[in-house]
């Protein structure tokens, strides 16, 4: 078997070390008492989940967080025996097949118990008990529902409430009003269930990094993890410095010099201006660099050049600033020497958030990990092949 699963010259890099550094400082942040959760939905916002999973786990997490059910399914299938929540709605139907994996789900309404309860057949669920207090997303909203699920507990001992938990709608801006308001309505919400045997969090990454106090148990540890900002707005009231874990990288596969007035590119809206170096990057919009990026720069040889014309499924053109040899090493996202483009500066070409980003990069981009600078492990989806070191 090849050591190198992949066959193509581009890769996003995962530095391992960087997440487990920014588990362990928010372990210190959120005090020994409070348990650190993991969230790797979405294949770990696109870093790659069963290698995040472990990074977290080794420097300090307690638990992960998915988004569905078959996410679970799929860390257990890959041997992480820690408990495992899923954030989001699983059809009540599911309720055994989560049974099965061992797996916690998130229980958001009334009548979701009642027919989770029904479809439990030889084993107990463990759920977290959602409390909507603003977001209206998921979860009961009401005192009123609220004794109504401790009813249903109380009739089917087959369902097991191991947590309550809400979500902020608001976390990440500035003015705090409503996310004071949403923690207010949590402590109201939740004041008659037994809380001394529950796990209880409201924190996702703002308000796990903003506050000082009041995480509760737990905290939901997501984009903080991968070393991004939640937001521009609460940069300041960041405790310690969040190291990006993801860059993306390709080569130039094809240089060559076009004469003043040729054109690049589907639609030639590129033409240059003079005698001009032209380099081909294999990378596109199917690998999640999408269209709107036309016109943004890329690093090489640690210089910013900007990419010229549309940028097609598979390939976009670079304008350079000289000949250089085909194989070149270019950085979409990272450092080469002084030089850095950011996930931020991404998103704000594409004009959504860091979070979009790094889940668009597809699995038709291979991942390198790394650990202290050397790669650890390359996965390959496509070629459905591992290699380890
Ligand atoms: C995705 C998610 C999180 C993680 O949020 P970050 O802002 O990435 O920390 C936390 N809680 C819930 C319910 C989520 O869906």
């Amino acid at each position: 078997m090849s050591t190198k699963p992949f066959y193509r010259d581009t890769w996003a890099e995962i530095d391992l070390s960087a997440i487990k550094e920014n588990v362990s400082n928010m372990k210190k942040h959120i005090g020994e008492h409070v348990q650190l959760i993991a969230v790797v939905k979405a294949n770990a916002y696109g870093h790659g989940d069963a290698e995040t999973a472990q990074a977290a786990l080794d420097a300090g997490a307690s638990c992960l967080a998915v988004a569905i059910l078959d996410e679970a399914i799929s860390l257990r299938n890959k041997g992480f025996k820690a408990p495992i929540l899923v954030l989001g709605a699983v059809p009540p139907e599911y309720a055994e097949i989560a049974a099965e994996y061992d797996v916690t789900l998130t229980g958001y309404s009334v009548e979701w118990l009642q027919e989770a309860a029904r479809h439990l057949k030889k084993r107990p669920l463990h759920f977290h008990l959602k409390v909507d207090t603003g977001m209206n997303r998921l979860g009961v909203k009401s005192e009123e529902e609220v004794q109504n699920v401790l009813a249903i507990l109380d009739r089917n001992p087959s369902l097991k409430c191991k947590g309550v938990f809400t979500h902020f709608a608001t976390a990440d801006e500035k003015e705090r009003s409503y996310f004071l308001m949403q923690f207010e309505r949590f402590k109201e919400l939740i004041a008659p269930l037994p809380l001394k045997n529950l796990m209880v969090h409201c924190a996702n990454s703002a308000a796990g990094l903003r506050l000082k106090k009041g995480f509760f148990n737990a905290v939901r540890f997501g984009i903080g993890m991968y070393g991004l900002r939640p937001s521009a707005d609460i940069t300041d009231e960041i405790p310690f410095q969040l190291l990006p874990a993801f860059t993306l990288h390709s080569t130039l596969s094809h240089v060559k010099l076009i004469r003043k007035g040729e054109s690049v590119s589907y639609g030639a809206e590129y033409t240059a201006e003079k005698d001009t170096w032209i380099g081909t990057v294999p990378v596109g919009y199917a690998d999640g660099w999408l269209r709107k990026l036309k016109g943004t720069e890329i690093l090489v040889k640690g210089k910013r050049l900007k990419i010229a014309g549309r940028i097609c499924m598979d390939q976009f053109m670079v304008e350079l600033d000289q000949e250089y040899p085909p194989g070149t090493k270019v950085t979409l996202i990272g450092r080469q020497g002084d030089e850095y483009i950011s996930m931020d500066e991404i998103a704000g070409r594409l004009e959504t958030i860091n979070y979009e980003v790094s889940c668009t990069i597809s699995s038709r981009v291979p991942r390198m990990f790394l650990e202290n600078g050397s790669i650890m492990e390359l996965r390959n989806p496509l070629l459905q092949e591992n290699a380890s070191k």
